[in-house]
């Protein structure tokens, strides 16, 4: 493997896109080539830090109010229907 090659599988290694094969052949680069251990290290540390830093979903505060108001009528509803099947049977 060259250098070249060894550069765009390490963004696919560390993108979750590299099959076992590719994986194994790219290790074995790695072990050879300090240049290439130098940037997957670097690309590995970015891809963690890029991890690391990525904000959290959230749910806005608005949504949360709305969806709270449509479970009590859903629940206000289904407890209506439950006397209804009560009184009738
Ligand atoms: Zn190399």
């Amino acid at each position: 493997m060259d250098c070249g090659t060894a550069r765009i599988l390490i963004e696919a290694l560390h993108d979750g896109e590299l099959d076992v094969a590719g994986t194994a052949a790219l290790r074995v680069h790695l072990a050879n080539c300090c240049f290439c251990a130098v940037r997957e290290d670097s690309v590995r540390r970015l891809k963690e830090f890029c991890r690391e830093r990525r904000p959290q979903d959230r749910c806005p505060e608005e949504l949360k109010r709305r969806l709270a108001t449509r479970l009590a009528a859903a629940e206000a509803r289904q407890k209506k229907s439950r006397w209804r099947f009560t009184l009738l049977s």
